[in-house]
């Protein structure tokens, strides 16, 4: 196994930057998106539970998860990662507030990842909303 040196100047546990030109590519079966449709797929984000907690994923159609799967909507723009399994969350029927609704895991990642829980609101559009 070759070890690479780690640049200076990048955190090696912050994600890279996604490039527009780079195709998007399965998690599990790393096939890339060839087609708009598979792109579709490919573009939506999955949390899924890892060993090290929560992680985000992304998943083709062959590859995606089993288990109860919910779909976290932001109220601004309708962007969201699907939850899966563990982190999927019930409805009480109230989705404006959704603080009571998710397991803890899901709450402490998403908070640490920028959501706003009521609403709820995703990073981006918070970032939007406190540019104006
Ligand atoms: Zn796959
Ligand atoms: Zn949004």
């Amino acid at each position: 196994m070759t070890t690479f040196p780690t640049r200076p100047g990048r955190d090696p546990g912050r994600p890279a930057p996604h490039r527009p030109d780079e195709p998007l590519r399965c998690s599990s079966c790393a096939r890339a998106a060839t087609n708009p449709v598979e792109r579709a797929e490919l573009a939506t984000d999955w949390l899924v539970t890892t060993d090290t907690g929560p992680q985000r994923r992304r998943f083709c159609r062959d590859c995606v998860p089993a288990g109860p799967i919910t779909d976290l909507t932001c109220i601004r723009c309708g962007d969201g990662p699907l939850l899966v399994g563990d982190l999927a969350h019930e409805h009480d029927g109230d989705t404006t507030d959704i603080t009571g609704d998710l397991p803890g895991t899901t709450r402490g990642w998403l908070t640490g990842a920028g959501w706003q829980l009521t609403g709820p609101i995703c990073p981006d559009c918070i970032h939007e909303l406190r540019r104006r």
